[in-house]
C-alpha cells in the first residue's frame, strides 16, 4: 500500500475538518485509516474518524469504533486517547450508556491529571460533568462545570473555553426543562437567566475558533435559551440561520435540536400546527440514525402540546404515551447508573479500608518480630535494622556516638533467690528505669536474658559515662524491696565510643569493658 495516499487522505480529512464537512471527512478518514501502514497515521486517522462519526451523531458508532481504537491509543498517544475517552464519554451518556461513559471520563480525568495543564484538566472536569447531568444529577453537574470553566478562564485555549462554556450551558437548558414541568417556574426560568450570559459569550467567542461546528452549536443555544425567555424575533432568525447551516454540513443532531427549539416556538407563538409538521417530518426522516433521547423526548413532548392545541386529543395522547415511555425509560437508565455509581464507590472504599486494615496488620507483624514481648524494648532485630543506619549517619556527619552494654549483675542468683517471676518484674522494671534515663533519639535493645544495650547518638566517651553513671545510680536507689523483700538490684556497664565506627569492633571493645566492670567487682561503668 502507498504510505503517500495515506497522508493525503489524513491531509483532506483534517481539511473537512476545518471547513466543517463531516461526510467527506468521514471518508477521507477512513481512506486513511485502511491505507496507512505506519501505527502514528493510523491511530490518527483512526482518531478522526470517530471525531466525524461523533460530529455526525452516531453514537453507537462511535462507541463501536473506541473499542478497537482506545486499546491502540493507550499504546500509542495519551492526547489522542484524551480525545477520544471524551467524545466516548459524550456518546455514551447520550445514548444511557452511563456504564462506558463514566469509564471513560474517569480515564479522561486521569490522563489530564498527569499533564498537569489546565486546559485538559477543565475538558476532564466538563467529561464527567456531562456524565452527571446526562444521569438525572444537574446539580453535581453544574459544580463541576463551573470549576472546569474557572480552569479554563485561566488558562485554556478557546476551543476548551468554549466547550466549558458550551457545557455548562447545555447542563442549565437541561436544567430548565427538569424544573419546567406543565409550566414555567421561577426556578427553571433561573437556570435559563444563569445561561444567557454564558451562551452570548460562546457566540462571542466564534471568531476566535472558527469552527463550523461550534458556531452552530452556540447559536443553537442562545437561540433555544431565547425561545423560553420569550425573545421573540430575535430567538426564530437566529434559529432558522443555525438550522439551515446545520443541514447544510450535515451536523443531523444539532439541527435537530434546533427544529425542536423552533417547533416550541411555534407553540408559544400560537402556530401550533408549524410545531406539528416540523416535528413529524423530523421523525420521519430519521429512519436510519435514531433521535439522541434527549430529542426524542423533547420532540414527542412538543408533539403532544401541538395536537392539544390543535384539538386532537386522540393524537396528543399517543404523543403522551411515548414521551412518558421514553421518559420512564430514561428513569431507569439513570437510576441504574446511579446506583452502579453508588456501589462501585461504597466497594471501592471497603477495598481501600481493607487494604489499610491489611497494611497495618504487616506493619503491626513487623513491629512485634522487632520488639521483646517481656519488656517491650527492642530486641536484637530491631538493633540490626536500626543500627547500621545510626552508625552511617554519624560517620557522615563526623560525629561521636557511644555504645553500651548494661548488665544486671547476679541476676541468676535473684532468680534463685526471689522466683523466676520476680526476676521477670525486674527486668521490666529496669526496662522502664532505661527509658527514664535515654533521650528520644537513643536507641535500647534486650539484646539477652538480662543484657541490655544502649546506643547513645551525639555522646562521646565522657558524656555516655554520665549518662550510665545516672543509670547505675538508679538502679542501685531503686526501691527493689517492693517487688520481692530483700531483693536489691545492681548492673555493670561497659561502653566503647566511636570513632571508628565499625559495629563488630564497637561492640567487642563495650564486651571487653563490662568483663572488667564485672571483675573489678560489678556495680560499676567502664569504658573500653
Ligand atoms: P553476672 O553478674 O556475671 O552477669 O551474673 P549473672 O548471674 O547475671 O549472669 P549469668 O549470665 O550467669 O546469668 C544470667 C541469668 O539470667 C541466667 C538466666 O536464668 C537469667 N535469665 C535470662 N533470661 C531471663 C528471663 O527472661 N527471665 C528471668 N527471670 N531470668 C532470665
Ligand atoms: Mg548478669
Ligand atoms: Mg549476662
Amino acid at each position: 500500500m502507498n504510505q503517500e495516499t495515506a497522508q493525503q487522505a489524513l491531509a483532506e480529512a483534517q481539511a473537512c475538518l476545518a471547513r466543517g464537512e463531516l461526510d467527506a471527512g468521514l471518508l477521507a478518514a477512513t481512506r486513511a485509516a485502511t491505507q496507512a501502514t505506519d501505527p502514528a497515521t493510523r491511530v490518527r486517522a483512526g482518531w478522526l474518524q470517530a471525531l466525524f462519526t461523533f460530529r455526525r451523531g452516531d453514537y453507537p458508532g462511535v462507541l463501536a469504533m473506541a473499542e478497537d481504537l482506545s486499546p491502540m491509543l493507550r499504546a500509542h498517544s495519551s492526547d489522542d486517547l484524551r480525545e477520544l475517552q471524551r467524545i466516548v464519554a459524550f456518546s455514551g451518556a447520550e445514548i444511557g450508556r452511563f456504564d462506558l461513559a463514566l469509564a471513560a471520563a474517569y480515564e479522561v480525568h486521569a490522563l489530564a491529571e498527569a499533564t498537569g495543564q489546565p486546559g485538559p484538566l477543565s475538558q476532564a472536569l466538563n467529561t464527567l460533568g456531562i456524565c452527571f447531568e446526562r444521569m438525572g444529577d444537574p446539580w453535581q453537574a453544574e459544580r463541576l462545570l463551573r470549576e472546569a470553566l474557572a480552569i479554563a478562564r485561566e488558562g485554556a485555549v478557546p476551543r476548551e473555553l468554549f466547550g466549558a462554556l458550551n457545557n455548562l450551558c447545555a447542563v442549565l437548558i437541561g436544567t430548565y426543562y427538569l424544573q419546567r414541568g406543565g409550566e414555567v417556574t421561577a426556578a427553571s426560568l433561573a437556570a435559563l437567566e444563569r445561561a444567557l450570559p454564558l451562551a452570548e459569550e460562546m457566540v462571542g467567542l466564534n471568531g476566535a475558533t472558527g469552527d463550523p461546528y461550534w458556531r452552530i452549536i452556540s447559536e443553537g443555544n442562545l437561540g433555544e435559551i431565547l425561545v423560553h425567555l420569550g425573545e421573540r424575533d430575535r430567538s426564530r432568525a437566529l434559529l432558522d440561520s443555525t438550522l439551515a447551516e446545520a443541514l447544510r454540513l450535515g451536523f443531523g443532531p444539532q439541527a435537530e435540536r434546533v427544529n425542536c427549539s423552533i417547533a416550541e416556538w411555534a407553540l408559544r407563538h400560537a402556530v401550533p400546527e408549524q410545531a406539528r409538521d416540523l416535528l413529524l417530518a423530523m421523525l420521519a426522516k430519521a429512519g436510519d440514525r435514531p433521535l439522541t433521547p434527549m430529542t426524542e423526548l423533547r420532540a414527542q413532548h412538543a408533539l403532544y402540546q401541538a395536537h392539544k392545541a390543535l384539538g386532537d386529543t386522540a393524537a396528543a395522547l399517543r404523543h403522551l404515551e411515548q414521551h412518558s415511555d421514553l421518559l420512564r425509560e430514561r428513569i431507569v437508565q439513570q437510576l441504574r447508573a446511579q446506583s452502579e455509581q453508588f456501589i462501585t464507590r461504597v466497594e471501592a472504599e471497603q477495598s481501600r479500608r481493607e487494604v489499610e486494615r491489611q497494611r497495618a496488620r504487616a506493619q503491626s507483624l513487623e513491629a512485634d518480630t522487632r520488639r521483646d514481648p517481656l519488656t517491650g524494648l527492642g530486641n536484637r532485630r530491631a538493633l540490626d535494622h536500626h543500627l547500621p543506619a545510626l552508625l552511617r549517619d554519624a560517620a557522615a556527619a563526623g560525629r561521636p556516638v557511644t555504645l553500651a552494654i548494661l548488665d544486671l549483675d547476679h541476676f541468676k542468683l535473684i532468680n534463685d533467690r526471689h522466683g523466676h517471676l520476680v526476676g521477670d518484674r525486674v527486668l521490666v522494671a529496669f526496662a522502664q528505669l532505661l527509658r527514664e534515663c535515654v533521650r528520644q533519639a537513643d536507641l535500647v535493645a534486650r539484646i539477652g536474658g538480662e543484657e541490655f544495650l544502649a546506643v547513645l547518638p551525639n555522646a562521646d566517651e565522657s558524656r555516655a559515662r554520665e549518662v550510665c553513671e545516672r543509670i547505675r545510680q538508679r538502679v542501685a536507689g531503686h526501691d527493689w524491696a517492693a517487688l520481692a523483700p530483700g531483693l536489691a538490684v545492681t548492673l555493670s556497664a561497659g561502653l566503647a565510643s566511636a570513632p571508628p565506627y565499625d559495629e563488630t569492633a564497637l561492640s567487642t571493645r563495650a564486651d571487653q569493658a563490662l568483663y572488667r566492670a564485672k571483675a573489678l567487682g560489678r556495680n560499676r561503668v567502664e569504658a573500653g
